[in-house]
């Protein structure tokens, strides 16, 4: 994009807050889209949230993620890839995570498959990751592991590949349904030169039933991810695991959050300095994927997931290993499980190459 906010952050440059950044190219461009926003607060190279500052797991992080509430998470994922690697024949393979965090599920799935006979020999561990404070983490936790900017850029043959909270980054447009039409959803500037939230002109919309203040949203890089998955779940066996918070079929809401140290803050507050995502549509991937001649199984909950892989025969073991944790183990069960906690909110699909048995779990 000749006119991004990113592009002309690195020619205007230092010392300028990427807030102050976005005001003076909205005046010279005009407003961006929510998705060229949640891409410039993301991404920008110079004060984007993961080039700069991710922070993840612990008491002052910003988010908590499952494999960062319990290690049974990455364990199961990684019995599950060990499962699979079986219903693959055992190949050579890569074991790909996409947006590996601070690396604690691939260490978790590595700890938990150590004695699978042959899989770590089978395994090329590769880390998609654009993020280099994480890359350095993901290094201290795998050092076994390579690194790849794009899943394209990872090398050819069988793959296994699992992605936790992914998919959520993907930038968003978002439209609004109003009296004549639909509305894009626009980050412009008021009176007093701060960013703020407007709407486009109506787009003509045919007669329909739609509720007025309903929201679509569409993610306009899913399309070419999955494009991506397809190529390679064609050329050579795999499977790819997709975990994460969004809807089975849409609901007509504004999902897009902004998370700064557990709490929700509004997302044009502060550009760059809290996590920004949004409701992933389940019902759009698996669409794409069967589009593509991919298998498709679940969506189905976090919860119903973890269980049918034995979370709570996982959770017993630990407690009597250690019957002090027991505890701590029932919170973290409750907190991975439970449609109060992350059960229900949170989905799981899986996309396959075709002539594959179905996976385990589903
Ligand atoms: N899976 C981890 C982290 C989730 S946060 C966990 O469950 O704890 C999102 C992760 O995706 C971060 O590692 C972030 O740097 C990475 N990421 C976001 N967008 C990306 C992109 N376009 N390409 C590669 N990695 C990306």
């Amino acid at each position: 994009m000749a006119h991004s906010p990113s592009s002309q952050a690195t020619e205007t440059g230092v010392g300028v807050s990427l807030s102050e950044k976005l005001v003076e190219h909205i005046r010279d461009n005009g407003p961006l889209t929510v998705a060229e926003f949640m891409g410039a607060c993301l991404y920008d190279p110079d004060d984007g949230y993961y080039a700069t500052r991710p922070s993840i797991g612990g008491a002052n992080a910003d988010f908590l993620t499952a494999p960062e509430a319990s290690q049974m998470f990455g364990e199961l994922i990684g019995l599950w890839c060990a499962h699979e690697w079986d219903a693959l024949g055992k190949p050579a393979f890569n074991w790909i995570e996409l947006g590996p965090g601070r690396g604690v599920l691939m260490q978790d799935a590595l700890r938990a498959t150590l004695r699978i006979e042959g899989m770590h020999d089978a395994a090329n561990v590769v880390l998609v990751e654009t993020s280099e404070p994480l890359r350095d983490e993901q290094a201290q936790r795998v050092p076994t592991a390579e690194w790849a900017p794009r899943i394209e850029d990872a090398p050819p043959g069988p793959s296994l590949i699992v992605a936790n909270e992914f998919f959520d980054c993907l930038p968003i447009r978002q439209f609004v349904f109003g009296e004549d039409g639909w509305h894009e959803k626009l980050v412009g500037l008021n009176e007093a030169d701060k960013l703020t939230f407007g709407l486009s002109a109506a787009i003509p919309a045919p007669e329909s039933d739609t509720e007025p203040g309903t929201v679509r949203e569409i993610a306009p890089g899913l399309e070419s991810l999955i494009y991506d998955i397809e190529r390679r779940l064609h050329d050579a066996p795999g499977r790819v695991l997709i975990i994460d918070y969004g809807y089975a079929k849409p609901e007509g809401a504004d999902t897009l959050q902004a998370l700064r140290n557990h709490k929700k803050v509004d997302p044009i507050e502060a550009p760059g300095e809290a996590d920004l995502t949004a409701h992933v549509d389940f019902s759009r991937i698996a669409q794409l994927a069967s589009d593509a001649n991919l298998q498709v199984h679940g969506p189905i909950t976090q919860g119903a997931f973890l269980r049918a892989l034995g979370i709570e025969f996982r959770a017993d073991a630990l407690m009597r290993a250690n019957p002090t944790h027991t505890e701590r183990l029932k919170r973290e069960v409750r907190r991975l499980t439970h449609p109060d906690e992350m059960g229900a909110l949170f989905k799981v699909i899986c996309l396959s190459s075709p002539n594959l048995p179905p996976p385990a779990g589903f």
